[in-house]
């Protein structure tokens, strides 16, 4: 399959269905789930969310003002716990600067989208793919989230090579999908993720891809050719 991201999106949608991410009550949620993500799983993200909703620190304000001390050992099971708390901190002291520390879904609101991701990545702790998956999914802006599954997948379709920066995968990805379709890109990382844990793992489970036919890489592996070819790519951060 030549690189076409929508016809990715529609064979994914017709695979997997649906999946309505990002899963979290509330965009400050997101937010917070988008920090503790990073380098761990969901499953210990969840726990911590849960620890943080018992303690009633799953808001701006609480959280800004509760001593480090209180809050590392709520995230210690999402790993890297002290400087994940310095990052929350950070984030909670960003949203207070931009006046919106009660209305974490009011951020950027005068912002246009450039300024806003810029604003995010200048926050400690914030990379390009935390930022996007804020900007896309607690404050429904229309930019492509790049993880390692989408890499993954771009490289084993045969669309990118293994060197392909994140600016340069995701600016491939907007020239093609709709403009503004929120969405669109919300399901379409959502379900690159599915896919990425279902199948194309980092050894594939290529006999039942529902994109065997169009992948380079799968018909490789399936002809029994490159029998070790995935070991090669890192593990994905969900
Ligand atoms: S056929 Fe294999 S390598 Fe290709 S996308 Fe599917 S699981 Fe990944």
């Amino acid at each position: 399959m030549p690189e076409d991201w929508r016809e990715l999106l529609a064979r994914l949608q017709q695979a997997f269905g649906p999946q309505h991410w990002w899963p979290a009550d509330s965009p400050f949620e997101v937010m917070v789930g988008a920090i503790l993500t990073q380098n761990t799983s969901w499953t210990q993200v969840e726990k911590a969310i849960a620890g943080l909703r018992k303690a009633q620190l799953l808001d701006g304000k609480a959280l800004l003002h509760t001593p480090p001390e209180v809050l590392e050992p709520l995230l210690r099971c999402t790993g890297y716990y002290r400087l994940k708390t310095r990052r929350l901190l950070a984030l909670c002291a960003f949203l207070q600067r931009e006046g919106c520390l009660g209305r974490p879904e009011h951020l950027g609101a005068r912002d246009d989208l450039t300024t806003l991701r810029r604003k995010l990545l200048g926050v400690y702790g914030v990379g390009e793919e935390t930022a996007d998956s804020i900007l896309l999914y607690a404050l429904q802006r229309p930019i492509s989230v790049v993880d390692a599954y989408t890499k993954r997948l771009a490289q084993r379709l045969g669309w990118a090579d293994a060197r392909v920066s994140y600016a340069a995968l995701q600016s491939r990805m907007e020239a093609q999908l709709r403009r503004n379709d929120v969405r669109g890109r919300q399901e379409l990382h959502a379900l690159i993720v599915v896919h990425g844990k279902t199948y194309c793992r980092s050894r594939p489970v290529c006999a039942d891809c529902p994109l065997l036919r169009d992948c380079r890489h799968g018909s490789v592996v399936t002809s029994g050719a490159h029998h070790r070819a995935g070991d090669r790519v890192g593990s994905p951060e969900h």
